[in-house]
């Protein structure tokens, strides 16, 4: 048996945990510091002692922990764990069935029951991620529940829970046969090149595959792209297969050069007809600027923080800024994809940054379409900050 610990929860927030908010924070509990162990298993309770729900004790950037039960008398143990998955895998059925498709999540951390713990599928592997100390404490019981609800070649993990967060790097192999990568994997028919056991990032994130595929089936036919924050292209990848006139891919990263005309060669794509830059994209702006360089579509989709030489990026505050460079290089008629995974701000924030891009400049745009999360990356509705994706396409309009 786990250790158990009451928290004693304030009276203001006991109907926010009754109402199915699953995150423990700090302004709502009495007795944070009786916390010792992560992974302890705490039950929430009201000044009265009355029982609230139950979770587990792990820091992480949003929090102390997350709520795994309602019911007292539920043990949280490799059952819990099983039953949890099993429903997950469940409502993931037509993924397993679709051939065009074998990279999704099979696990979105609290939108399937357990905050702290993703699990993504890759063509017969499955990538665990620990974002706590805490959940990594259930790591042999998470194990042995996958082990007992699927099959799978092998099993990795990334551990992001470094003392900022971010993943502490570490031979990643868990369990099964180690791959030989990079594995293929198939996204709507187009392959991508995913490496699990390389740091933090495998190749590819899964959250946009139905911004990629709109891109190649609605937007890239005969366009001038640019993609910025370009990573390994993938956005380019799925133009070019769309028809695109020529792609432009911009990142600062070196790896994204060898990455980019991998992702293009595994495509049968002449990657030597694109132009893959690297470099700091506000630079970039500047020299297109100044070559009066524009483009039918610019994709852009910035990390929610980045430091570089020059510049640090915080999406909360500089993506209006980042979105005016942006516009200024699209031609009039022309689309620009505005994306963010911050969970700092909502849509209609988001939405308020583009208008006023807009305005700043004098410009006139029309919202044609909206992406949030994919199905996989299921979500709560007692938890908005869990549905971070936003992509919204804007056309610029003649001024
Ligand atoms: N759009 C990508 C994912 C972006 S990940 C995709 O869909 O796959 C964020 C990327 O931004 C990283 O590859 C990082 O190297 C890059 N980056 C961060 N700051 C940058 C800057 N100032 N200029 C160019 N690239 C930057």
């Amino acid at each position: 048996m786990r250790k158990e610990i009451e928290l004693i929860v304030k009276p203001k927030f006991v109907n926010k945990f009754k109402g199915g908010y699953p995150l423990i924070f700090k302004e709502a509990i009495f007795n944070l510091n009786d916390l010792k162990e992560e992974g302890a298993i705490v039950r929430l309770v009201d000044q009265n002692k009355s029982f609230i729900a139950k979770g587990y004790y792990g820091k992480q950037n949003k929090g102390y922990g997350w709520i795994l039960s309602r019911k007292d008398n539920e043990v949280i143990d490799q059952a819990f764990v099983r039953k949890k998955l099993q429903s997950a895998f469940q409502q993931r059925k037509h993924f397993y069935e679709d051939e065009g498709t074998t990279a999704f999540r099979v696990f979105n951390g609290e939108g399937d029951g357990i905050g702290g713990l993703t699990i993504d599928y890759f063509a017969g592997f499955y990538l665990i991620n620990w974002y706590s100390e805490g959940i990594y404490a259930f790591k042999d019981d998470v194990v042995a529940a996958l082990t007992s609800v699927t099959e799978f070649k092998g099993i990795y993990q990334k551990k992001r829970f470094n003392s900022d967060g971010k993943y502490i790097d570490d031979d990643d192999f868990v369990a099964g046969e180690r791959g030989e990568f990079p594995i293929i994997v198939k996204e709507n028919g187009v392959n991508f090149a995913i490496y699990l056991n390389e740091g933090a990032m495998v190749g590819v994130f899964l959250d946009q595959r139905n911004v990629r595929k709109a891109i190649r089936d609605h937007y890239a036919e005969g366009k001038s792209v640019l993609n910025t924050f370009s990573y390994t292209g993938a956005f380019s990848v799925f133009a070019a297969l769309g028809g695109a006139k020529k792609t432009t891919s911009v990142d600062l990263a070196n790896r994204s050069l060898s990455k980019t005309i991998e992702q293009f060669s595994i495509n049968e794509i002449d990657y030597e007809a694109q132009d893959i830059i690297v470099e700091d994209v506000f630079k970039y702006f500047k020299f297109a600027k100044k070559k009066e360089r524009v483009f039918d579509l610019v994709v852009l989709d910035p990390p929610s923080f980045a430091r570089s030489k020059k510049h640090t990026f915080s999406a909360a505050k500089d993506y209006k800024d980042l979105l005016k460079e942006a516009i200024a290089i699209t031609a009039d008629g022309g689309t620009v994809v505005a994306s963010t995974n911050s969970s700092a701000f909502g849509m209609d924030k988001f939405k308020g940054f583009i208008d006023t891009a807009f305005k700043e400049l004098k410009g006139k745009y029309k919202i044609i379409e909206e992406f949030r999360l994919p199905d996989d990356f299921k979500t709560l509705d007692q938890f908005k900050e869990g549905d971070y994706l936003k992509v919204v396409f804007i056309k610029k309009l003649k001024g």
